[in-house]
């Protein structure tokens, strides 16, 4: 089966290439390396099913590709930190097309080539959410105007592109809300807060806290994530359907803080910083809807998770490209 992972040298799509070539496909990741690295899919360029392929998915895309079973789209910026030139305010117009003509371009390919696609929105579309948990019915509390609103306007509308796809031509749409997910491969120049917090810990250096750290975000390891998305795409009957995938394990960003430093066996102090504009102060997903129809939830705890990523970040800050004098 060829599979098209629109976005596969970033962090959770790289994820997604090695567990659909495990599954037997033959793999096309179409990347344009605006956050991604292509360090992601280095271990996979002898495998023989997997194709890399550098173009933007907002563009025509190559005309030497296969006829397509499944496609992921997964391209888009997903850093909200604007310090980071790998944020989605530093590509404001980039994102914006990314999840709007994109998503329509790939739509397109999966009603000629038959395929089922997904699309990653994410739980941004519930903006700064006035319920909680987050179900997937709830309609969101978002800014059109404020710093965030590029990426969350763009996947709001990519949703919407998606379930009009799918009530007007019967395309095998279907959609997932990603919570904050980490793990092995993020960028650690991103600057999200666990990228952040775990270089951080790992150089000696204070902890930054934005405003005063009791907003909350629920960590999903990546390797959860990834049965998850593989469940909705395999799943059967679920065209036009959303899921929310996340782990509903709430945490301060204080406690976030602290269990980076438990995870490096160190004790640093903690800095406070001025709280970004529209920065969500509460979520944490309800995936009971995912429990139900997939029998999908997460199973790896923080601290564990944590683990595995402090590992991959001590062996990549130690590379010279990183390392500090
Ligand atoms: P990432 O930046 O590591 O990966 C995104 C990939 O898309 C990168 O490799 C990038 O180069 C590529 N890309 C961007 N624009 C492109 C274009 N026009 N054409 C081709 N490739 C393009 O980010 P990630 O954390 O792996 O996120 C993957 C997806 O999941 C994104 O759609 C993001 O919005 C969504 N998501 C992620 C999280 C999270 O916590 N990581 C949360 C919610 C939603
Ligand atoms: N944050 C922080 N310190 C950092 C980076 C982020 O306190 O060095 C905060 C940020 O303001 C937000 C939370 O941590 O409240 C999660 O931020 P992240 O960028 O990881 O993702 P978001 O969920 O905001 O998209």
């Amino acid at each position: 089966m060829d599979t098209l992972v629109a976005g596969g040298a970033g962090f959770i799509g790289s994820h997604l290439c090695d567990a659909t070539l495990a599954a037997g496909h033959t793999v096309w990741a179409i990347d344009n390396f605006a956050t991604g690295r292509r360090e992601n899919v280095a271990h996979l360029a002898a495998h023989p099913h997997f194709h890399l392929v550098e173009a933007d998915v907002t563009e025509p895309l190559p005309p030497d590709l296969p006829s397509f079973a499944r496609i992921y789209h997964l391209a888009s910026p997903a850093s909200p930190n604007a310090t980071s030139p790998r944020s989605y305010m530093q590509l404001p117009l980039e994102t914006a097309a990314v999840n709007t003509l994109g998503t329509q371009q790939l739509l397109e390919r999966a009603r000629r080539d038959g395929a089922r696609i997904l699309f990653a929105s994410t739980s941004e579309i519930y903006g700064d959410p006035l319920v909680h948990p987050q179900t997937e019915e709830y309609r969101g509390n978002v800014s059109t105007i404020g710093p965030r609103a590029i990426y969350d306007e763009a996947k709001r509308f990519g949703e919407t592109l998606m379930i009009a796809h799918w009530r007007r031509f019967g395309t095998d749409a279907r959609l997932i809300r990603i919570f904050n997910t980490y793990g092995e491969r993020m960028d650690p120049d991103d600057g999200r807060a666990v990228v952040n917090f775990a270089a951080q810990a790992l150089r000696g250096e204070p902890l930054t806290i934005y405003g005063d750290g009791s907003q909350t975000r629920s960590l999903c390891h990546v390797s959860d994530l990834i049965r998850g998305i593989v469940a909705v795409m395999e799943g059967e009957g679920l065209a036009g359907e959303v899921f929310n995938l996340g782990n509903p394990d709430e945490r301060t960003m204080i406690d976030l803080a602290h269990a980076v430093m438990t995870a490096c066996d160190t004790e640093l102090p903690l800095v406070f910083h001025p709280m970004p504009t529209d920065d969500p102060t509460r979520r944490c997903p309800d995936i009971g809807k995912a429990q139900r129809l997939l029998g999908w939830q997460p199973t790896i705890p923080l601290e564990v998770g944590l683990g595995r990523l402090i590992a991959a970040f001590r062996q990549e800050l130690d590379r010279p490209a990183h390392a500090t004098s």
